[in-house]
Formats: structure tokens, sequence, C-alpha cells
């Protein structure tokens, strides 16, 4: 069985910046501790990933290194986005177009491959991504994540955003219908369904309707 892993590399700034955290500036672990422990379990178990990248990180030469290195030993490097934003939803389709480019130019010319996989920040995709995707010649999205996990994290970013009256416009709060009703009927005639709550297709959990 060959087993495949998706992994995006979101670095800590992106955490601080969606949740308003300011903390002392760190050396970025990610790349010389995380990532590589990460990679040496990956290669013990002769497991192929796809790293999804922040393009713009790759201006940090830690970041650098670690991509390079994990593309010499035979791992996919994918797009996440030059900057990703934490509005990607509500971005204007010429402003995600953009993002996407900058990152694929970036990628290509610091790492030396030519993305052929997305995944967009948060999730979130429609038609005019997927227009830009085509033109660019990618193979695959993987920005889907069916399930009410989505959802629930969606909900908990409009909450604590409104509690703290602050950065309300600056998260995206769109939901997808795809994202919301993945319910699978197991049983439809015995009223039994299965809930998605993540992309994996094992993550589901019973959902039963009595009518009587
Ligand atoms: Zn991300």
């Amino acid at each position: 069985m060959k087993t495949f892993i998706h992994v995006d590399v979101d670095n800590l700034w992106i955490y601080e910046k969606e949740y308003q955290i300011n903390t002392p500036p760190i050396p970025p672990l990610i790349y010389t501790q995380a990532m590589p422990l990460a990679l040496n379990s990956f290669e013990e178990y002769q497991i192929s990933s796809s790293l999804f990248v922040i393009a713009k990180d790759l201006e940090l030469p830690e970041a650098k290194v670690f991509f390079k290195t994990a593309y010499q030993n035979g791992h996919e490097i994918c797009n996440h986005s030059y900057s990703h934003p934490a509005n990607w939803g509500s971005l204007s389709s010429t402003d995600r177009g953009q993002e996407i480019t900058l990152a694929h130019k970036k990628i290509e010319k610091e790492i030396g491959t030519k993305c052929v996989g997305f995944r967009a920040p948060g999730y979130y995709i429609d038609d005019e991504v997927l227009k830009i995707l085509s033109i660019l010649n990618y193979k695959y999205d993987s920005s889907l994540l069916p399930g009410a996990g989505t959802m629930l994290m969606k909900l908990f970013f409009y909450l604590k955003a409104s509690i703290g009256r602050k950065n309300l416009e600056a998260h995206d709060f769109s939901f997808q219908s795809h994202n919301l009703f993945s319910i699978q009927p197991i049983h439809l005639w015995s009223f039994r369904w299965e809930l998605a709550l993540t992309c994996a297709s094992r993550s589901t959990a019973p959902l039963f309707i009595n009518l009587v």
C-alpha cells in the first residue's frame, strides 16, 4: 500500500496574524525543527508527501533550504498562495489570481519546480480559482474540506471576533454548501446517514433519525 500525506506548511506568523497575537520574534522553527522531523518520519515509512508552501516564506533562508531539500528527496512542492490572506473567500478574483500566480512563479524560481497542486487558505474554492489553476496547467486542487469541522472552525472565528469586536472584516466567514451538507445516506430507508467530520473518508459519525 502506498501512502500519501498532504501538509499545509503554515508558519507561526499566520496564526499570530489571524488571532492577533503578538509574540517576540523567534527563529522559524517550523523549517529547522518541526518539518524536518516530520519528513524523517515520512521517509522512514516511505511516505510521499505533498507540501503546500506559502511562497512569501521562501524569502527566509531556512524555508528555502528546507523546501529545496524536501523536493530533492522526492516530496512534492505545492502552491498554498503567496501570503495566505485570512479573508481569502472575500477577496476579488483578481486578487486571488495574483496570489496564486505570484506564488507559482516564486516557487518555480526558488525551488526549481512548476507546481501542479493548489490548496486555498481557509479551504475556499470557486469556479474563478479553478479557471486560474487551469490556465496555469495545474492538475489538481485540494481545497475542499467537507464536514462539520470547517463550519465549526468558522463559527469559532466569528464568535471570537464578534466578542472582541475586532478584526471581523479581516476574516473569511463564507460557508460553502459542499462543506455544510456532506451527509451521505447509508441505508436511506432506515434513515441512517454518515456525517462527514473531515475530508478523510473514514472520519465520519453515524446519524440516526427515529421517526417513531
Ligand atoms: Zn494554510
